[in-house]
């Protein structure tokens, strides 16, 4: 049974309903002065069926059947036990369904809409790691590179940066949007070596 079913059950379990009031409306029956009353479930002389209104449940001392409200206009009519809730929900006007559907949609968008954020949040995250790792080993590389005008241009620029990462760690801050790139920003970086290099001659 779903959360649902396990909800509407509750209700009904915690309504005003009285299962005496049920009983005299899907079967009906008379009863003695102890509470009994003849079986509507199998064929008796002497009556052993009782209702317990306090919990709303019925017991047959004869056959053994019991259960609760629900089970028995389920019993009762010979519908399934969702459908014996719907019935008495019907004939005692609860509204319990109508309110069910509606939370039910409203907690699965909900859950929906949580789960979305949650993974943005954590692919966002993953992103932002990488480029981080990124700006790392191109910092690496820059140190590596000959001292120059552009290496300690970049040197400064992807300290920088990096120092903005440490400081802010995943969160989103100035300076560096969402959707940045440390390919993009180290390829543009890079490019100006390379440029350098052709203007100087060096490649061929
Ligand atoms: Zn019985």
């Amino acid at each position: 049974m779903n959360i649902y079913y396990s909800e509407i059950q509750e209700k009904i379990m915690s309504s005003e309903l009285d299962i005496l009031d049920v009983f005299n409306r899907f079967i009906g029956g008379t009863f003695d002065r102890k509470g009994f009353c003849k079986c509507p479930f199998h064929g008796e002389k002497t009556p052993s069926f009782k209702l317990f209104r306090n919990n709303k449940s019925f017991y047959c001392f004869g056959c053994g059947t019991g259960g609760n409200i629900i089970n028995l206009v389920s019993k009762a009519l010979n519908i399934s036990y969702f459908e014996a809730m719907k019935r008495l929900d019907e004939d005692y006007s609860l509204g319990l369904f109508e309110k069910s559907i509606k939370t039910d949609m409203r907690r699965s968008k909900e859950a929906v809409e949580t789960a979305r954020k949650q993974l943005k949040h954590e692919q966002l995250q993953i992103k932002r790691r990488n480029n981080y790792f990124k700006l790392i080993d191109y910092f690496k590389e820059l140190r590596e590179m000959p001292l120059n005008q552009a290496v300690s241009h970049d040197l400064t620029f992807v300290e920088r940066l990096l120092d903005k990462w440490l400081l802010y760690g995943n969160e989103p801050f100035d300076g560096i949007p969402e959707n940045f790139n440390a390919d993009a920003l180290i390829c543009a970086l890079k490019s100006k070596f390379i440029n350098e290099e052709v203007e100087n001659g060096e490649r061929n």
